[in-house]
This record gives C-alpha cells, structure tokens and sequence, in this order.
C-alpha cells in the first residue's frame, strides 16, 4: 500500500484530555474515530489491524473444533424474558421498540439464542459434544462510556459457546479454552493472569478472566505473590492472604482480555434444552460460553506495547509489517536513484508476500516521516537515504530497537524472511 494513497490523518496532539494511553495513541495514529461516547469507527489502519486479531481468534476456534455461525443483534423481548434478562440485566441491556411498539434488545451476548436453537437441533447423546463461535457486533448501555477501546457501547466480539453430556467433559473442554485462549493473548503480544471471577449476569458455576495488569485497567485483582492465586475483587473482596497458600495477595489494576463461564444447565433448564442417554434417561445439556471483544484486546495490546513515541505493534496483529521510508534528496539525481530503489525494493516485497507500507509522500520531512512511522508502529522500518545507496544498501530497523542496521538491497527478502 502507497501511504499517499491510504485514508490517514495522524496527530501531533490531542486538544481534549484523553488520559488512557492506548486511547490516545489509536486517535493520534489515526487507527480509531469516535462517533459519540464509547461508539468508534475503525479507520483503514486500525481496520487491518482487528482484522489480523479476528483472524488469530478464529484459528485458535478452529484448533478447538468450534464452527462458525452468526446470530442476530436484534433480539425479541420474549427471548430475554425466559431467563429473566429481560429485567436482570437491565442494566446494561440495550432496548428499543419496533415501530409496531414491540420491545427488542440490541444484544450484549447470545446464550439465549444459541440455547434455543440448540433445543430444536440436539435430542440424543449422538448430537454432542457441539461448540459454536461467532465474531459479531454486541451493545452494551453503560452509563458511562470513556477509556476508548476498553468500555464501548458497540463492540466486536468472539463468543463461543458449548454443548455437553456431562459436567466432566465440559470442564475439560473449559480448560482446552482456556489454554486456546493464552496462545491467542499471546500472538497478541500480552501475558495474561488468569483469576477468579464473579459470573455476574451471565450466570453459571466457574468463572475466570484473563487480566492484563495495567494502570488504565477498571478492574482491581489481587494476585498471591507466592503461588500465582488471582482473583477479582468483585468476588472475594479486599482479603490479605491468599486462599491457597496464605501467602500475601498484592492488588493491581487490571484491563479484562477474556472471560470464560461454565454455565452448567442454567440456560438448558430455561429453553428445556435436554437430550437422552445411552440408557434412555433425559438430562440437561451442560453448557459453557467463552468471550473476548475484539476492540478491548486490540487496546490492551496498545496499553502493553508503546513507547513514548507511539505504538510498538507486535508482529502479527500490525496493519502491516514492513513500513517502506525513502528520505528525499535535493540533489535531482539522487532524488531519482533513491526513488526508483524504493520502488524497486516495495515491488520486491509484494511479490514475496511481506506485507508493506511505501511512505511515497513527497511534501514531508525526514523527522515528519520518522515521527508518523513512530506513532503509528509498524514493527520493521526499512530506510532508503542518499548515505543507504552509496552502501548498495538499505537501513532496517526494528520499531522496538534503537539501532537498526545495514542490508544490501539484494539481500533484503532474505533478511525479512528469516
Ligand atoms: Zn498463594
């Protein structure tokens, strides 16, 4: 992609006091604009880089054996008032009238509607075990809707629900989850606490999240410096030693990545979701449901990888990998050998598939340049320069180091792909 070509605005600076980093870094580099509190459009870069997200979550899904579906946002009341939603979870339950003045809900998660279509679908242990996944837009009405990425009103999300004989295997496809989880955090650049945690609405017997300690995180943990024991405040309350070893529990404030539920029969008895054994008995379906907002995680990321001059994207949720700098000549014959290297090397790299960004904007300095390629994070920058060219080389530079080093323009796919 030519950046003279791309929808991108960055910004020096923010004139309103946004106080949370990844929230200020994705406005300033233009991946993020907000239409109204806790509302955001993604823009072209921030776009690619949720895109990269859902695509790691999504083959994580698919190692687990989950399918793919896609379920509606806009809910009838009537669903809701089976589980008695309709009023518990008001709020944060968004809800609006038709215009037969018929109520519905803009929904926060699904397990109403996955129960009720898994009780017109499973009748024998034959039909489990089941799990199904989806990436879809979800609404919450928060009352209060700052911090960007973190607590949005509409937001993207992976929700991935479970179908199960028995307590025991769904336990153990619960912590298969869990486990998928981590790699996914990981391929996105953050190292998770697992903790405890409170089911809240959603219900159901075990419940834990996975938390990235940071200072603009809205939940408090308190993790056992001994043995490792999280959990949330919201469950077990200021305690000062641990539950499992004594030790003494240290409290952090924390962003919420993940947060998978064992649901046990909850929704099942509600949508009288049962199948029938091998001996012909009737028992309920035991069910698990596993989140992640997309959104929140990309912040997250944002909140662990940046420096003070931007974003330090990890690899593979980048909008792109290589970003492309040639800096102008005033001299008009180096200015012509450093352009037509730099075209020469951005051809080279999309036809070996390295996903690159070409700065070929004209009318900006180098510390422009540099500051732009900075802010917004792009891991590997590649620098084409009058003192480059007389090396037959060009400058590469890691976005997370301070030195970068010199490589041959002929040896440059090498060195990338390595
Ligand atoms: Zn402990």
């Amino acid at each position: 992609m030519k950046q003279s070509q791309l929808l991108l605005s960055t910004k020096k600076a923010i004139k309103s006091k946004i106080e949370i980093a990844s929230h200020q870094l994705l406005i300033r580099g233009d991946f993020i604009e907000e239409l109204a509190a806790g509302i955001y459009s993604f823009l072209p870069l921030g776009f690619l880089v949720l895109k990269n997200i859902e695509k790691i979550i999504r083959e994580e899904m698919i190692n687990l054996g989950a399918q793919e579906l896609f379920l509606p946002a806009l809910q009838p009341k009537e669903l809701w008032a089976k589980t008695t939603r309709w009023k518990k979870m008001d709020p944060p339950l968004f809800k609006l009238k038709d215009r037969h003045q018929k109520d519905f809900a803009l929904a926060p998660t699904h397990e109403e509607v996955i129960t009720q279509i898994a009780q017109k679908r499973i009748y024998s242990f034959r039909d489990l075990p089941k799990a199904v996944f989806q990436v879809q837009t979800k609404f919450r009405n928060e009352m209060r809707a700052t911090g960007g990425l973190l607590r949005q009103r509409e937001f993207l999300m992976k929700d991935l629900y479970s179908l199960h004989q028995t307590e025991k295997e769904a336990i153990l496809f619960y912590e298969k989850v869990k486990n998928s989880y981590f790699k996914i955090f990981r391929r996105c650049g953050l190292s998770p606490f697992l903790v405890e945690a409170s089911s809240g609405t959603i219900g159901g017997t075990l419940s834990h999240e996975f938390m990235v300690e940071s200072p603009s995180g809205e939940d408090r943990i308190l993790i056992c410096k001994k043995c490792g024991f999280g959990a949330n405040m919201e469950k077990i309350g200021n305690i000062k030693n641990c539950q499992k070893c004594k030790g003494r529990m240290e409290r952090k404030n924390a962003i919420e990545v993940g947060h998978v539920f064992y649901l046990s029969d909850k929704y099942s008895k509600s949508f009288n979701l049962k199948f029938s054994a091998k001996d012909g008995q009737k028992s309920y379906v035991k069910m698990g449901c596993f989140g992640i907002g997309l959104p929140r995680l990309m912040a997250a990321s944002v909140e662990i990888n940046h420096d003070e001059r931007g974003i330090v994207w990890p690899k593979e949720i980048a909008p792109f990998l290589v970003h492309l700098i040639p800096i102008p000549s005033k001299n008009n014959a180096i200015q012509k050998e450093i352009e037509k290297t730099s075209d020469f090397v951005y051809h080279t790299l999309q036809k070996s598939k390295i996903n690159v960004l070409y700065d070929d904007r004209k009318n900006r300095t180098p510390g422009e340049k540099f500051a732009d390629a900075d802010l917004i994070g792009i891991p590997i920058r590649v620098v084409i320069s009058e003192k480059t060219l007389s090396k037959e080389s060009t400058e590469i530079k890691e976005r997370k180091e301070k030195e970068g080093k010199l490589v041959k323009i002929k040896k440059i796919i090498n060195f990338l792909v390595k």
